[in-house]
């Protein structure tokens, strides 16, 4: 089964916004294990659209349109869909209940083109539209799959996902039960990950195994077909294994997991509590743990130090220490933690400082980064790291690799 994308709207186009749609879709997609070989754009003018049809019905099998869906004259895509495939439109009698409804609860006055939303394909399963107006569609035939979404992301994600979404296993004509699972690897990179697994990517095909890369962390996304659950995650389960015994030591997570998600489980499981002193991450490494819900049992606070005599004034690092070792130091980076450990009475201190970039700070080149770790009973520890991006990349970096200490 291939796939092909078309997303309507000359805005677009124009560059006025992204087409993030084809990019959910895809996503939603790849879970299924149906293929994407093409996204197409094109602007809100039939002839086009209509050519743009005809060259994806040449290479796809299902085809799912965004965008142009709504009461405007510039909104086609049904009209021309309805024309291509010589089906008339007719009026659904719900979605048109539905719509007179939300005008009602509005209080607003329904113009006749508004009625034009509730017509739908002769002959569609029509998917109703529980964040907006105009419904969406799924048509087939012996060919072609063809489904029709709203453009308001806000609107064709929850369609896509909750109704169209269930209906593709049945219109794929399989009974194939599909299991998606994902690994999460932190502290190797794509390229070294992908040279360990090369051979298994090489020959995929049930499970298939797919890499992605972004923001340092690397992800294989592992998707099985089979006739029953039980046999797709057994398929699953054996090629884990083999990736495991190879690159097992660089796991942190299954799935849904981020790093912070899983100090927080480490945090909670042991009754430990954790504070930081933050100089070039600013506060970063906390909001990051604060996306988790429920890491107020954990995180109880910490401060930006940003400049010396904060450090020294506010958190009680010693001048002298400043100047025998500088600020961009694993002596600073401990002090950091033990310091601000004992002042918030936490379990774990955290203490980050570095030269974030483009300049080097303290007499030391961008992207080094000092992390200090202090817990109860030991002495405090701490790692250097050399980043090479960019600022706010190796700033990130810097939060993520902390977490990554933490939990390994
Ligand atoms: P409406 O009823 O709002 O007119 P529609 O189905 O006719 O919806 P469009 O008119 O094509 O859709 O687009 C409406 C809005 O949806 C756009 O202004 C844009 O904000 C968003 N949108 C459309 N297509 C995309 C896309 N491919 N990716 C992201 N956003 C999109
Ligand atoms: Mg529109």
């Amino acid at each position: 089964m291939k796939a092909e994308i078309i997303a309507v709207g000359s805005e677009l186009l124009l560059g006025q916004i992204s087409n993030t749609n084809a990019r959910f879709i895809s996503s939603q997609l790849a879970e299924l294990g149906i293929d994407v070989y093409y996204h197409t754009v094109v602007g809100d003018n039939p002839n086009r659209l209509l050519d743009s049809i005809k060259i994806a019905e040449g290479r796809a099998d299902l085809l799912i349109f965004t965008g142009g869906l709504g009461p405007t004259k510039d909104d086609l895509t049904k009209e021309t869909i309805a024309n291509h495939l010589n089906k008339k439109l007719v009026m659904d009698d719900h979605a048109l209940i539905y719509i007179e409804d939300f005008f009602k609860r509005m209080n607003r006055e329904m113009t006749e083109n508004n009625k034009k939303q509730a017509l739908v394909l002769e002959g569609c399963t029509v998917l109703p539209n529980k964040h907006g107006m105009a419904p969406g569609m799924l048509l087939s035939n012996e060919k072609h799959s063809y489904i029709l979404l709203p453009g308001p992301p806000k609107e064709m994600e929850p369609m896509f996902q909750f109704e169209a979404k269930p209906l593709l296993p049945k219109l794929l004509n399989e009974e194939t039960i599909i299991l998606s699972h994902v690994i999460r690897f932190y502290g190797i990179g794509e390229a070294e990950l992908e040279t360990k697994v090369q051979d298994l990517l090489e020959n995929q095909t049930n499970p298939t195994l797919a890499p992605l890369a972004s923001d340092g962390e690397v992800t294989l996304r592992l998707t099985a077909k089979s006739d029953t659950e039980k046999d797709a995650w057994h398929k699953i389960e054996t090629l884990q294994a083999e990736i495991l015994q190879r690159v097992g030591n660089f796991v942190y997570g299954y799935n849904n997991d981020s790093l912070a998600s899983k100090l927080r489980e480490l945090l909670i499981d042991n009754n430990l509590t954790i504070s930081a002193a933050e100089s070039m991450t600013a506060g970063l490494f906390q909001s990051e743990l604060a996306e988790v819900p429920g890491m107020g049992e954990a995180l109880v606070g910490g401060m930006i130090t940003y400049t010396e005599k904060i450090k020294v004034e506010q958190l009680g690092v010693k001048q002298q220490l400043l100047s025998d070792y500088g600020v961009v130091s694993s002596q600073c980076a401990e002090e950091m933690a033990v310091r601000i450990k004992e002042k918030f009475g936490t379990n774990i201190g955290i203490g980050i400082t570095g030269a974030a970039g483009p300049d080097g700070h303290g007499g030391q080149p961008a992207g080094t980064v000092w992390i200090g770790i202090a817990l109860d009973q030991m002495a405090p520890v701490s790692y250097k790291l050399s980043l090479t991006g960019m600022r706010n990349t190796n700033r990130l970096r810097a939060v993520k690799f902390t977490i990554h200490y933490l939990i390994r």
